[in-house]
């Protein structure tokens, strides 16, 4: 029987990328979304023609309590009960400084870090019961450094997911091993797209590789972490940055 994985916010980007390799590998996929519908019925499609694991998309708010508990319930339904859990699902709502609001602020709080809370506190007494689990929260190099005010709230939510991190391995233990990542500049389509070319530049000169990172590489440190061979890393952050420069 395969792994039943949950990976939040996987209609784009990273989460797509770490759905994909999973599937790849033989694990069964679950694509939680929050708007990009389309997307993530057609990633759905993908993955059940391409890789032949059972895959289902299903759409909801990791910040909102009720619609992750409802989420989790129609997964165990469907697939049985989550054994790998993957905090992924987040927003960076850049703004300058001075024109960032406390609602912004707040939002970016419930969706990067509470919507982790959400999701591993619903999927964890099963993982206890079954004596297996991993939960792998997808963090930020800007939760350890600061570069710019203008993701304040941003980096405040990476830094609280390293925290929640350490918590949660704490807490459950020693069954459910809890890891976290802090990629750096990776190139999304949407991290690409909001910024020009010149910018880009300059930030892929203060990274030691010259280049940036692919969603894929952050989606193979996350099949190795979920892997046998990782099964003695707990409670652990690890940077996938190619060597940034230059951060305070
Ligand atoms: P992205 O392209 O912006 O995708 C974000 C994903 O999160 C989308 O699938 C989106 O779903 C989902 N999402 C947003 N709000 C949600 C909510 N309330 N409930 C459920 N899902 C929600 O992001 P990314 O660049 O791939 O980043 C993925 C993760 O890596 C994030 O945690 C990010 O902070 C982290 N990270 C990224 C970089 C980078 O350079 N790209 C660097 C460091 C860390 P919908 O589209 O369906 O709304």
């Amino acid at each position: 029987m395969n792994k039943v994985v949950l990976i939040t916010g996987a209609s784009r980007g990273i989460g797509r990328a770490i759905a994909v390799e999973l599937a790849k590998n033989n694990y069964d996929i679950v694509i939680n979304y929050h708007t990009s519908q389309q997307a993530a019925h057609e990633l759905q499609e993908l993955i059940i023609n391409e890789y032949g694991v059972r895959c289902m998309s299903i759409c909801a708010d990791v910040a909102d309590e009720i619609q992750v508990d409802k989420m989790i319930s129609e997964i165990e339904d469907q697939m049985g009960s989550v054994d790998i859990l993957i905090n992924n699902a987040a927003v960076d709502l850049s703004n300058l400084f001075h024109l960032k609001t406390a609602d912004e602020f707040r939002r970016t709080m419930d969706v990067n870090v509470v919507g982790a809370f959400n999701c591993s506190k619903r999927v964890y007494p099963k993982m206890l019961e079954k004596e297996y689990g991993r939960i792998i929260n997808i963090s930020s190099t800007n939760g350890i450094n600061t570069y710019y005010p203008m993701c304040i709230d941003y980096d405040a939510s990476k830094a609280a997911l390293i925290s929640l991190t350490h918590n949660l391995a704490l807490e459950f233990a020693p069954y459910i091993n809890v890891n976290g990542i802090a990629p750096g500049f990776i190139g999304t389509e949407n991290e690409l797209a909001g910024y020009d070319e010149e910018f880009l530049k300059e930030e892929t000169e203060k990274i030691m590789v010259k280049r940036y990172g692919k969603p894929e590489e952050v989606a193979y440190l996350v099949k190795f972490l979920i892997s046998e061979e990782a099964n003695f890393i707990n409670n652990t952050i690890i940077r996938i940055d190619g060597g940034q420069q230059g951060s305070y």
